[in-house]
């Protein structure tokens, strides 16, 4: 790895993919009858053959070898949220009695690791630990590096016995097919040529970097990722110089060499930069097909960890990892793209186009209207709750942000009369007149979670360490499911005897109308934004626990059944894979707040009491009991201590909540509990945060944000 390097690094694309099996290597390798097999199953779905998984195995096996591989695994993505990998070498008994490296068209495509330690929602029983692992070869294999030897990682889906998805790929390609197929229903109206769409996502990854050795200083951090600690540093954003400012030289050695792995691993990391947060970054790609996107900021996040370590830094995923400064979110731009290169959300140059273009963003906002609550749900944990409705990351009030533009031609669709059946009918209504939109005429509005960006909608609510499929496989499908609504309903009016643009433009008309109440320009950080989202009917969920309500809603569940994304009992079980998960991170987070609190920061409290004490006894035979400086320090010892017992008083409530709250037997009862336990460590916060204030440096145990933050 060391060639490509420091000083005189290569050319990107002379090495770009190197670690990857593509399409291009296998083009290459293969016989060109299993190539065009395997190609036609990855374009439009079906299973391969044996004999041609066996062709395609040997080829893989061969090529990993020759990249240094010792083991395969097949590297999936459990309800965790993580991935996971459970490492197989080539080894085989050969004829002579020697080991030889094989791997078979079955191991490739069909894997069955004990699935009893992830999280299944109920949905495989611990006794029958059976789950597949299946090859998605619609996302090409690669080779993952360790400094002592290499592994061949074949994405793969992961289900149970049964056939549901235990896993965050199995749903998103399901959603990918229902996009697909409603999209084409769409595009068929205008005769497109195109056979397949799919969505594109591009992922702006925030992360914070922090040195490595304050972050083994802080049982917070390492346990759970934020720090449940700390007072904000004298400066920190207010001057507004982190944003785009100079990149530190250990942030920047550190960005080069992830950059340098992301291409060989065929991730085409685009930007790099400062974000508002001391020591907060982003890295941005160039955007790709949604399924291999998600892969992408899964293996960017892992090596990302991995990378930090090796310059004594850490990085944080965390949504919230300190306090009064921004936190992290995960960006997701999302469009639509057909295998002919077109854009379906960018904006046309002729009427017709504007017309497509017209479908395809109004059901978008239909489907975020239509589903809000479960995107809400879909972005809904325990640390993103910290985030939103922050006035620094989009509210829990999910709107759909156009511009000024967009705006007035949504409105005259809405408002004016159009008169049927006649060629002009749908030019009166403006559709003539949308321009190509200019990207920053867009692109202002930062405030909102959901914004048209000139050609893609960025969803900006996803938090920084989550896995980006619960997103996108949730806005695929209701987007698939406004867009069919879209073309029954223009089929109803065509088969009626309306000309097709006056359809058109009727069925439009009465989606905006049923979506308007979604639409917001203003500022969403504003409190007069609660108050309208309030009077408007907008749902405003704060906390996960009740987000994830709505993923038993009718419509979430119609949605996912009608597209046959998920089935009821998935969707059970994602509920309370989430709901526990929330609980577990809540009593995680209680349990520390209570640690760090009695053994670390109550000791330091009283050994400044100590020193006071002692302090205040010497000056008392000095001086005399009456002195003023006697006086001073007694006062000071009387603020420590009245911090001390507030502490104490604080957590003993805490464990009064917590109690209660691990009692619940009901789920729901339980989670909403741990809501409580939740707020009660702030309440315990403050007081810590208040000692931090006045015990000294010396006797505080552990690093506080102005020793951690802008010091790289
Ligand atoms: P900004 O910070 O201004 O929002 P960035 O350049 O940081 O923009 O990120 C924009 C992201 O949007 C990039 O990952 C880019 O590739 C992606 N993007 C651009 N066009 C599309 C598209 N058609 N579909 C999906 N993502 C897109
Ligand atoms: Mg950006």
């Amino acid at each position: 790895m060391n060639d490509i390097m420091n000083k005189n690094p290569k050319p990107i694309s002379s090495y770009f993919g190197e670690n990857l099996f593509d399409a291009e290597k296998m083009m290459r390798v293969l016989p060109q009858h299993a190539y065009e097999r395997l190609k036609n199953v990855i374009e439009h779905g079906g299973q391969l053959d044996l004999e041609t998984a066996n062709i395609v195995a040997l080829a893989m096996k061969d090529w990993a070898l020759g990249k240094g591989c010792t083991h395969y695994t097949h590297w999936f993505q459990p309800m965790t949220g993580f991935t996971a990998e459970k490492h197989d070498s080539f080894i085989a008994h050969g004829n002579n009695g020697k080991v030889v490296e094989s791997f078979s068209g079955r191991q490739l495509t069909q894997g069955e690791p004990d699935a009893s330690s992830f999280p299944s929602g109920g949905i495989r029983a611990t006794f029958e630990a059976r789950g597949y692992t299946i090859w998605d070869p619609t996302s090409p294999a690669f080779v993952l590096e360790y400094p002592q030897g290499n592994t061949l990682c074949i994405p793969s889906i992961f289900v149970s016995y049964t056939g549901e998805t235990l896993d965050k790929k199995a749903p998103l390609l399901r959603s990918i097919q229902a996009l697909n197929k409603a999209a084409l229903g769409i595009l068929k109206f205008f005769n497109n040529s195109a056979t397949r769409v799919f969505a594109t996502l591009g992922v702006e990854q925030e992360y914070f970097l922090i040195d490595r050795s304050y972050y083994l200083k802080r049982p917070d951090l390492f346990q759970t990722g934020r720090t449940l600690f700390g007072n904000a540093p004298a400066k920190h954003q207010q001057l507004e110089d982190q944003y785009f400012g100079n990149i530190p030289e250990r942030a920047f050695a550190f960005m080069t060499e992830i950059e340098q792995e992301a291409y060989k691993h065929g991730i085409p990391l685009k930007t790099r930069h400062n974000e508002v947060a001391p020591n907060q970054f982003e890295a941005a790609p160039v955007f790709e097909d949604v399924n291999i996107a998600v892969d992408h900021n899964q293996i960017l996040m892992d090596m990302m960890d991995r990378v930090a370590r090796r310059h004594g830094l850490t990085v944080l995923f965390h949504e919230k990892p300190f306090a009064h400064i921004n936190g992290s979110g995960k960006h997701c731009n999302w469009s639509l793209a057909t295998d002919k290169g077109e854009n379906l959300l960018d904006p046309g140059k002729t009427p017709q186009s504007n017309l497509q273009f017209l479908i395809f963003l109004v059901s978008t906002i239909k489907a975020v209207h239509d589903h809000s609550r479960v995107l809400r749900a879909a972005v809904a944990s325990c640390a993103n709750d910290f985030r939103l409705g922050a006035n620094e990351a989009p509210p829990a009030i999910i709107s759909v942000f156009v511009g000024g533009l967009l705006t007035k031609v949504l409105e005259d669709l809405a408002g004016r009369r159009i008169t049927p059946d006649t060629d002009e009918a749908w030019i009166s209504v403006g559709i003539d007149k949308i321009p190509q939109i200019p990207k920053d005429n867009t692109d202002r509005n930062r405030t909102s979670p959901f914004a048209f960006t000139g050609n893609k909608f960025e969803f900006r609510a996803v938090g920084a360490s989550a896995t980006p499929s619960t997103a996108v496989t949730v806005l695929n499908t209701a987007v698939a499911d406004a867009l069919t609504e879209a073309r029954e309903n223009i089929g109803r009016l065509l088969a009626k005897g309306k000309d097709f643009n006056t359809a058109a433009v009727t069925v439009l008309r009465r989606m905006i109308n049923d979506s308007k109440k979604v639409l917001f320009e203003g500022d969403n950080y504003s409190k007069g934004w609660e108050r309208e989202a309030a009077q408007r009917g907008l749902p405003n969920v704060e906390t996960t626990p009740e987000a994830l309500d709505a993923l038993f809603d009718k419509d979430a569940l119609q949605l996912f059944t009608k597209h046959a994304v998920h089935t009821e009992r998935e969707i059970h079980a994602q509920y309370h894979i989430e709901m526990e998960n929330y609980i577990k991170q809540v009593d995680i987070e209680a349990r520390i707040t209570r640690d760090m609190a009695l053994t670390m920061i109550l000791p330091a409290g009283v050994k400044y009491m100590n020193n006071l004490t002692s302090c205040a006894d010497g000056l008392r035979q000095s001086l005399g009991g009456k002195h003023r400086t006697v006086k001073s320090i007694l006062a000071l010892l009387g603020n420590v201590a009245a911090l001390v017992d507030e502490l104490r008083k604080e957590l003993r409530g805490l464990e009064v909540l917590l109690t209660t709250a691990r009692s619940k037997k009901d789920l729901r009862a339980r989670a909403l509990a741990f809501v409580d336990a939740k707020t009660q460590c702030e309440n315990v916060r403050k007081v810590v945060d208040s000692l931090e204030e006045i015990v000294p440096d010396e006797h505080w145990p552990v690093p506080k944000y102005r020793d951690i933050l802008l010091t790289l």
